[in-house]
């Protein structure tokens, strides 16, 4: 029998109140605006309907130590958002008891985003993909199982960019809630163990710069840094 492969193609591997579990690397569902104030600051319209997109497990990688981006395709923005990691599947039909007992960590990623190719992309009415599923665009911290977190939607979210505040926000603030949002990303797309899912950046996302240090918070419970460097 052919073991399964734990770690994405970049090394990385999930890792739950510090230790290592025993889950494949998955897709990565993501949700586009799904805090008000972030949907303003790009001129979209507050969408009726949670916006999804998909990033690969090749996007999967470690959210700290060395981060490293795309130099030459225009602004790569960060979008710093709440993740989850599912330990369970979940598909069509299951219920917020289903959804809540299939999380298997919570923690913090970066939706990087090249945002000029998105807007060309957007401009022309073509997928977003080249913009948001590049080898590298989805680092994803060690995570937290839920009975270490007391509320889902009171988590603080905050990232540092050189020491200062970029971005400071609340799960309180979502429009569609983590629940409600596993539920409806499931109605679509099956979520399997190993998968992940990111809940939407608050405010203040920007570019990044070579030797930018980022920090980010998740309330009181998971603290990363990293190192912004060209990729290879
Ligand atoms: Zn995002």
């Amino acid at each position: 029998m052919q073991a399964i492969r734990k770690e994405s193609s970049l090394g990385y591997q999930h890792r739950v109140n510090g230790a290592t579990v025993d889950l494949p690397v998955g897709k990565a569902v993501c949700v586009g605006r799904n805090y008000a104030a972030h949907a303003r600051e790009l001129n979209n319209p507050i969408p009726a309907e949670p916006v999804l997109f998909i990033k690969p497990n090749t996007s999967v990688v470690n959210l700290s130590g060395q981060l490293a981006v795309p130099e030459h395709c225009g602004a790569c923005h960060f979008e710093a958002e709440i993740c989850i990691l599912l330990g369970h599947s979940i598909k069509i039909g299951c219920d917020q008891a289903q959804a809540q007992a299939a999380i298997a960590g919570v923690g913090l990623a970066l939706d990087l985003t090249l945002r000029d190719l998105q807007q060309q992309l957007k401009d022309n009415g073509l997928p977003w993909e080249k913009a948001k599923a590049f080898d590298g665009a989805c680092p994803v911290s060690d995570f937290v199982s839920l009975d270490r977190i007391d509320d889902l939607q009171q988590l603080r979210i905050q990232l540092y960019q050189n020491n200062q505040l970029q971005q400071d926000g609340n799960s309180a603030d979502m429009l569609t809630p983590v629940l409600p949002l596993l539920i409806y990303i499931s109605q679509f797309f099956t979520l399997m163990p190993g998968d992940l899912v990111l809940t939407g950046t608050p405010a203040g996302v920007g570019p990044l710069a070579i030797g930018d240090r980022l920090e980010l918070v998740l309330s009181d419970r998971i603290r990363c840094q990293t190192h912004v460097c060209a990729q290879p």
